[in-house]
């Protein structure tokens, strides 16, 4: 009721004495507190009709009658006049595969006569939504109506006044069944009960059949719209009322409200009464206390699962205890004795952690003993019954197209930035690499990583090899060529600037900016200091040293350090599979160039920067730098990595006062995508500085994000609060409360991330718990996240009741962050079932995956052979011989026993699952060792709602397949004593049944699913 105060109060007072316009918009305002992902597109119309997102779906005025006027609220409009069949188009992508629709804007109509269309959206005139201010020629009144083959709905019309400015909004709500309509922040009406998919109103194979107008329908004989049109804006999500009367109030008052601290009220999942049972808990009798020691200054590492008592001699699993976080380390700063209280969920019960602080010495972290395998010593093999598994199903997806990729097309935006002609042929990218888009360069870094990946792996097809050695070589030459050329001379003795400290302000212009359109771009190379490489000019890295935030105007940057950090990752895996050389030449120099720009900033400009929503991400950069370090043995580029820590998440201010070395979660809230990177960079930091704090950094926030921030497919991000699906949860351990954004969750490239951090913190501790955490993101999110027929592939994986996974850029022509990753993740898919140790006297097979690896060091060949996980046994040969040790994977799911088998005669074996089983013996060539580890079902439950839980089947998620969007979770009755019971299948398809319901792996599932489902154990 209160905001509702509020308008009135804006309406009245602010409208008559507004005298300046409203045209600002800066920052986080250009989101309106909704997060990024939520927002499909958005048209000020100030100009032109550009998106303003990041997503470039960029309109077209069809009439040059259409004018952009001035107006006294909003500045510059757009202002359709009557009967003049001015109208805007979109692109029809804008609404493809989208689960529910809101649209949102401000319009000023100049005549009040019927039948004139706000817009009007579908694939024919058979099948499209539309809005109406004054009603169709039948109906008068502003409505919103869909029509489709097999139904029509409208919502109920009311009254809006013409000549003056409206704020119109329309929401579908596809699990809710209903459509709403409102005006200037208020709902007006909501039509219920609405059996709808959008793929009844859009076509979701062919996005160019979808025609999407503002200003005229698809019916031709409709009377074309006369009216000033404002922000026009279309989201993915469906808005609540809050959340639209927020875009309109903010419109009005020019107020930002930031992205990260809001939380979506709005958006909330279904409630569960306190005494309703949370499944194994409601049996709970009791939990022990549990004793932890510290060391003063470092909070402890609490146990998120205990050993519970269960009545009636029950056997349940480990118990979750909820245990509250501090945000700094206050509690332990001198010796002594303290306790904390934490909570069960669904339970009174209290457990306690009594803490001991001792002033001893800080523990001593681990050195790297592992080394990991060459990809091209590892290869994917078909299962013994002739299938290919899902890893050769994917990959063989991602290297068919990545090889009729044209290079060109990649190095475009670079060619453009340094005002070189294209090749013939060449096409520029989409998405977040077009002219404009201020991230472009970004796809091209992974390719770069993609190609050296693919060329490595392809051993398997010579052709195939050599088409990627001819990639990597156009590209290097083509990149190299025009980093040799920034900072230098055009001709002889010509003008220049070769100290990247003083690149001047482009020429023409007043200040630095990011304006890459084609007549804006400065593409003055020799002025940008020796060995600058991006596809964009200096300007965005000087921007952001001097504040510039986040966004789409000339003034402001899109994270140019993240992309740069891709470029660098990229031209050192090409040197590294091929011994380029001038690879490593490109890398040095913008390692240098970075060197000289960031070295003079003082600490606290670098702190504002790296803690810059978006702006300051910069992806992995302290890890690429540190590489470079190591493969060139210049301590210079080590310094640089550090230049890149995060203070704050790290250290937790500039004293360094606490942060995550001392186990404080600092990342609370923060983009999960963001963060994730700069902690690899903290552990690459490690390996060649020792400096045990950077170990400590990496080993605290795995060991938080994997126990109090993930789903159960091994993702990571996706808030409620702050309502932004990138983000992490404002709280720890607050899935259901916080979490399971409307937005989407699991953000694919931040899984990749988590992977990469993992298996690098395995080389240092052989923690079998990570290797547990890699099948699982690997099975579950990677494996799971392309689409059944092409290298398509998911941005968020939602995991909301009934949900359905969107994939994109089948053709490789238009790359976000996730479709980025996937290239990387889908050509290096065997890279770590197998590690050796540094000495070459142990092997570790981590995964179960038929595969060949060539162990060069010990002239010895392994040849795995499974159809694992469609099997649960799986067989290694050795081919060669020698002494060695052979560590072999107990997965902590496999708790019905695992076996070994040494050439056919079983071994005595101390197996404990969650740890590895070392076999060391003198092997002789055609060895063989089998290894068995019988499945069983188990659940995976959320922290805080326990009675919502994901089913296992061993490794693999099982999914319930869904015929129909929902609001509810899925509820199902499973036998308290043994799971097992309530559920029939067969084991060798992973194809499963509950009570009618059809279980698959969630890496089959490519319509509706439900991955969460509401657990009732009788
Ligand atoms: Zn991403």
């Amino acid at each position: 009721m209160k905001i509702h105060k509020v308008f009135i109060y804006t309406i009245l007072t602010v409208l008559p004495v507004m005298t300046t316009n409203l045209q600002a918009q800066n920052g986080d305002q250009i989101l309106d507190g909704i997060g990024e992902t939520g927002l499909i597109a958005r048209y000020l119309f100030d100009g032109d009709a550009k998106d303003w997102s990041r997503n470039n779906l960029h309109g077209t005025l069809n009439n040059s009658k259409a004018k952009f006027i001035d107006d006294d609220l909003f500045g510059t409009v757009l202002s359709l006049p009557a009967d003049n069949k001015a109208f805007v188009t979109l692109p029809g992508e804008a609404v493809t595969g989208e689960e529910s629709l809101s649209i949102t804007g401000w319009i000023y109509l100049l005549s009040d006569r019927q039948g004139q269309y706000f817009f009007d959206f579908g694939k024919n005139t058979k099948s499209h939504f539309f809005f109406t201010p004054m009603g169709t020629t039948e109906k008068q009144g502003y409505q919103a109506g869909i029509i489709t083959e097999a139904g029509e709905y409208y919502t109920e019309s009311s009254d809006i006044e013409a000549s003056k400015w409206n704020h119109l909004a329309v929401v579908i709500n596809v699990p809710s069944k209903s459509i709403s309509t409102y005006v200037n922040g208020k709902l007006v009406s909501e039509t219920k009960n609405v059996e709808l998919d959008l793929e009844h109103v859009f076509d979701n194979d062919s996005s160019n059949k979808n025609m999407l107008y503002i200003g005229k329908s698809l019916l031709s004989d409709n009377a074309y719209l006369h009216a000033k049109l404002h922000d026009f804006r279309i989201y993915r999500i469906p808005l609540g009322e809050k959340q639209i009367a927020r875009i309109h109030h903010n419109s009005l008052s020019g107020e930002e409200t930031v992205v990260n601290e809001m939380k979506d009220v709005a958006d909330d999942l279904p409630m569960f009464s306190k005494t309703s049972p949370q499944l194994y808990n409601e049996y709970v009798s009791s939990v022990p206390n549990v004793e932890i020691e510290t060391v003063v200054g470092y909070l402890p590492r609490l146990p998120r699962y205990v050993k519970g008592v269960y009545r009636n001699g029950m056997e349940g699993p480990n118990v979750r205890v909820l245990w509250p976080a501090p945000k700094d380390n206050s509690n332990v700063r001198t010796a002594g004795q303290y306790t904390i209280t934490g909570s069960i969920a669904g339970t009174d019960l209290k457990p306690k952690a009594i803490i001991t602080v001792k002033e001893v010495k800080e523990n001593a972290t681990p050195t790297r003993k592992l080394e990991v395998f060459n990809l091209d010593e590892v290869s994917l093999n078909p299962d013994p019954h002739g299938h290919n598994t899902k890893f050769i199903e994917n990959r063989n997806k991602f290297i068919t197209t990545l090889a009729k990729t044209n290079p060109d097309d990649f190095l475009y935006m670079f060619r453009n930035a340094f005002g070189q002609e294209q090749p013939q042929g060449a096409e520029p990218l989409g998405v977040w690499d077009t002219q404009e888009t201020k991230l472009r360069g970004h796809a091209t870094g992974h390719y770069l990583t993609a190609i050296a990946q693919a060329y490595a792996s392809t051993g398997y097809d010579k052709a195939l090899q050599a088409n990627f050695a001819n990639k990597m070589e156009t590209m290097v030459n083509t990149l190299y060529g025009l980093s040799q050329m920034s900072g230098q001379p055009r001709e002889t003795r010509g003008e220049h600037v070769s100290d990247p400290t003083a690149v001047p302000i482009g020429v023409g212009k007043t200040n630095y900016d990011s304006d890459l359109s084609i007549d804006g771009i400065r593409t003055d190379y020799w002025n940008w200091g020796k060995g600058f490489i991006s596809a964009y000019p200096p300007d965005q890295f000087i921007m952001l040293e001097n504040g510039a935030t986040y966004g789409g105007q000339k003034t402001q940057v899109w994270a140019p350090y993240y992309t740069l950090h891709k470029i660098l990752a990229g031209l050192m895996d090409i040197y590294e599979v091929s011994d380029n050389k001038k690879a490593l030449e490109i890398a040095k120099g913008m390692g240098d160039w970075v060197h000289a720009r960031l070295s003079q900033l003082p600490t606290e400009t670098l702190i504002s920067m790296w803690n810059r929503y978006i702006a300051g991400e910069f992806g992995g950069i302290n890890e690429a730098m540190a590489r470079l370090s190591r493969i060139t043995n210049e301590h210079r580029y080590l310094e640089v990595a550090q230049l890149f820590d995060n203070i704050n998440m790290f250290f937790g201010d500039a004293e360094h006062s606490h942060g995550l070395a001392r186990n404080v979660d600092t990342f609370r809230g923060l983009h999960a995508n963001q963060h994730i990177p700069q902690i690899m960079g903290a552990l690459e930091t490690y390996r060649d500085s020792n400096t045990p704090d950077y170990y400590r950094i990496a080993d605290n926030f795995w060991y938080k994000t994997t126990n109090d921030y993930m789903y159960s497919i091994g993702g990571v991000a996706g808030a409620r609060n702050p309502a932004n699906a990138e983000c992490f949860t404002s709280q720890p351990a607050t899935i259901y409360e916080n979490g399971l954004s409307a937005g989407g969750q699991n953000e694919t490239c931040a899984t990749y991330n988590m992977l990469k951090l993992t298996r690098n913190l395995f080389l240092y501790e052989q923690r079998a718990e990570l290797m547990d955490y890699y099948e699982r993101g690997l099975y579950n999110h990677i494996l799971a996240s392309v689409a059944e027929d092409s290298p398509a592939n998911t941005y968020h994986v939602p995991l909301r009741p009934g949900s359905i996974k969107h994939f994109g850029n089948a053709d490789m022509k238009g790359f976000t962050c996730c479709n980025g990753t996937a290239i990387e993740s889908s050509t290096k898919l065997q890279n770590s079932i197998y590690f050796k140790s540094m000495d070459n006297h142990a092997l570790y097979v981590n995964l179960y995956v038929p595969s060949t690896l060539k162990w060069k060091e010990k002239h010895v060949i392994i040849e795995q052979t499974t159809a694992f996980p469609n099997e649960d046994h799986t067989k290694l040969t050795i081919k060669g011989g020698g002494k060695f040790d052979i560590n072999v994977r107990v997965p902590h799911w496999a708790t019905q026993g695992f076996s070994v088998k040494i050439n056919g005669k079983k071994e005595k074996v101390d197996a404990t699952p969650g740890s590895y089983l070392k076999l060391s013996r003198k092997w002789k060539n055609g060895d063989t060792i089998e290894l068995h580890m019988p499945f069983q079902f188990h659940l995976d439950p959320i922290m805080d709602q326990q009675n919502i839980a994901s089913l296992f089947y061993g490794p693999i998620l099982l999914t319930a397949q869904e015929s129909e969007p929902r609001k509810d979770w899925r509820k199902v009755t499973l036998d308290a004593q043994d799971i097992s019971k309530s559920i029939e299948g067969n084991p060798k398809t992973l194809e499963f049944n509950i009570g009618g319901t059809v279980f698959k792996p969630f890496y089959e599932t490519y319509g509706r699913h439900s991955v969460y489902l509401d657990i009732t154990l009788k």
